[in-house]
């Protein structure tokens, strides 16, 4: 059976579906947030991600320069970790696994997204796809 665990000692997460999405983040706004070249992002369907203490996280904009964005950034309102991401139209929930206590329980990422060739990095070529957006097949679930 399907279950990934995470959080901290405050606030515990856990998925027991598997993800909709999973890719290796390329994007300046996960870089500013993670300080990581590169990030595990991982979508889940926002009713499968389950938080046992929803009122203990703070929560504040994913995106610093898009304050209205979707995406919220929760951390724990006793120690600071991060939790999760959250979406505000109840599309999907976030986990990146090495940041918010899931190690390295959900596979690892099968492409590159949001890969800026301008960006002066070098292009990926370790065989996965990279793409310049998330995966051209990619669609967001329903909101619950
Ligand atoms: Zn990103
Ligand atoms: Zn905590």
């Amino acid at each position: 059976m399907t279950h990934y665990a995470g959080g901290c000692s405050h606030i515990h997460t856990h998925v027991d579906h598997e993800p909709v999405d999973n890719h290796t983040c390329h994007c300046s706004v996960c870089k500013g947030v993670t300080g990581q070249d590169t990030t595990h992002v991982v979508f889940f369907r926002h009713g499968d991600v389950v938080v046992d203490n929803e009122a203990g996280l703070k929560r504040q904009p994913f995106n610093a320069k898009n304050p209205d964005g979707p995406l919220e950034l929760c951390t724990c309102g006793e120690c600071g970790a991060p939790i999760m991401l959250d979406d505000k139209q109840r599309r999907i929930r976030v986990i990146v696994p090495n940041l918010m206590g899931y190690g390295d329980q959900i596979a690892p990422a099968p492409y590159h997204a949001f890969y800026d060739p301008a960006s002066g990095v070098p292009r990926p070529n370790d065989g996965r796809p990279v793409y310049e957006g998330l995966r051209p097949d990619f669609t967001w679930p329903e909101p619950v």
